[in-house]
């Protein structure tokens, strides 16, 4: 292998966008990446003609550091609705942002989904994320989300019970809440300002999107990385390869793996099961919660709905999430959620099982103190920096932000103005 200013290890949103920011100053680098392709836990695959994301994930278009660092009209970006359908009782009810989708605004405000009370509670909240600036937001008390809910803001029970464990369970693939309230706080910030997205063609237009912006030949793929140490990458194969620095972008359990000292992060994991259907089950792009827990299944979409290029012609593509690492089989999970499915709609029955993702380190867990600092260093000692959502938080942002700090850290110690 040629000498390279830096090395990456793993091309996921975090090594990506290192190397772009690394690229975009004139450092030459190399990206060392395991697996057959980009994107790290932002993938897609095509199957029969319809595209699995490898987990159901979404682009909230108000990320700061998404706009700042992809074109969001030739990701061809389709919206989700402003709301949600959530079940309970027998029925589905709908609640929506009434400020983002006026017309559901009475429906809204009548659902039984919570009291009065709390749609009031969800404008006040909904200020209170939007009023500081994001480093503000960042720096208020670390508290659980679920005390944050119901300490900070007051929602009832029910309310956070229906809605919020489903909904930010979903987000955050913690039903429990005990996630950090920093994480929810920006979450909930971004949805209020901006769409809930994905590109038409699946989720992995992103890292392919960053990694088209790369000179030919940065990435390698099919290579994994055994062992680092400052300014030195140890192959698989047993090659030594060199560089000024190295930036390990990998997830927090492999990097507790590559290098002694670090304890590896507690896993958050999800199931994400793919369904075929004739007809859609909804009509429109709509998250559905389950509002009654107990179940295995937490929330559904119709992909299809989102983007019909997620599935081929006269077919729709439903996607269903079940939090956790349950210890039922991958076949007794399925039949489980279909008998919940079946429930909610008569023609699950029917529908064709395409294939279910088991993710075990979907994200690192976010419980506090997780993110006080929201931010951790990006430089470990001279040579050796790291990057990936463990280094700041578990989305999508986190991840690019962290990729851009390691590579501004890499720059400062190189001369390289930033
Ligand atoms: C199912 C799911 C749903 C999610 N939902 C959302 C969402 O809706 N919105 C949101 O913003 N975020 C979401 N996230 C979180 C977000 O996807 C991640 O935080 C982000 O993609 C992490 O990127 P990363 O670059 O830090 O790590 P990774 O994507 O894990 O990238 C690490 C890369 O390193 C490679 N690698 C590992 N070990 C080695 C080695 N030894 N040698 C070489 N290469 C190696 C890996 O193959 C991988 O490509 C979700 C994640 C999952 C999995």
């Amino acid at each position: 292998m040629p000498t390279y200013d830096v090395l990456i290890v793993g091309a996921g949103l975090a090594g990506l966008n290192c190397a772009r920011e690394l690229h975009r100053h004139g450092v030459s680098c190399k990206v060392i990446e395991a697996s057959d392709g980009v994107g790290g836990r932002v993938r897609t695959d095509e199957v029969d003609g319809f595209l699995l994301d490898r987990g159901f994930q979404v682009l909230l278009t108000a990320y700061p550091e998404a706009q700042r660092v992809l074109d969001y009209d030739a990701l061809d970006l389709r919206s989700f609705y402003d709301g949600a359908l959530v079940r309970f009782d027998g029925a589905f009810h709908r609640v929506a942002d009434p400020l983002r989708e006026p017309l559901a605004a009475p429906s809204t405000v009548f659902s039984p989904v919570g009291t009065l009370g709390d749609k009031l509670r969800t404008l006040k909240l909904r200020q209170a994320v939007r009023s500081p600036d994001l480093a503000a937001l960042w720096a208020r008390d670390e508290i659980t989300t679920r005390q944050a809910l119901t300490e900070r803001y007051g929602f009832s029970d029910t309310m956070v019970r229906r809605f919020f464990e489903p909904f930010l369970g979903g987000i955050l693939l913690d039903p429990d809440l005990g996630a950090s309230s920093r994480a929810f706080e920006f979450y909930f910030r971004m949805f209020t300002e901006g769409d809930t997205a994905v590109p038409a063609r699946g989720m992995q237009q992103i890292p392919e999107q960053l990694a088209a912006g790369l000179e030919d030949h940065t990435i390698q793929l099919n290579t994994r990385v055994q062992r680092v140490a400052p300014g030195t990458v140890t192959l698989e194969t047993g090659a030594e390869v060199e560089a000024s620095a190295v930036v390990v972008a990998t997830d927090g359990p492999e990097l507790a793996y590559l290098l002694d000292g670090f304890d590896p992060p507690a896993s958050r994991s999800v199931l994400c099961l793919y369904y075929a259907a004739d007809e859609a089950p909804t009509d429109d792009p709509v998250l559905v919660l389950d509002g009654e827990g107990g179940g295995l299944v937490n929330n559904l979409v119709v992909m299809s709905n989102v983007s019909p290029h997620y599935a081929p012609p006269g077919k729709a593509l439903v996607s269903v999430s079940v939090i956790g690492n349950p210890t039922q089989s991958d076949a007794e999970v399925e039949t489980s959620v279909r008998a919940h499915l079946r429930r909610w709609y008569p023609a699950a029955g029917a529908w064709q099982h395409l294939k279910t993702y088991r993710i075990l380190h979907a994200q690192p867990s976010q419980a506090p103190p997780a993110l006080s600092p929201p931010e951790r260093s990006a430089k470990l000692s001279d040579g050796l920096y790291l990057a990936g959502d463990h280094r700041t938080n578990a989305s999508i942002n986190g991840a690019l932000v962290s990729g851009r700090r390691a590579a501004e850290a890499v720059l400062a110690d190189l001369g390289v103005p930033v």
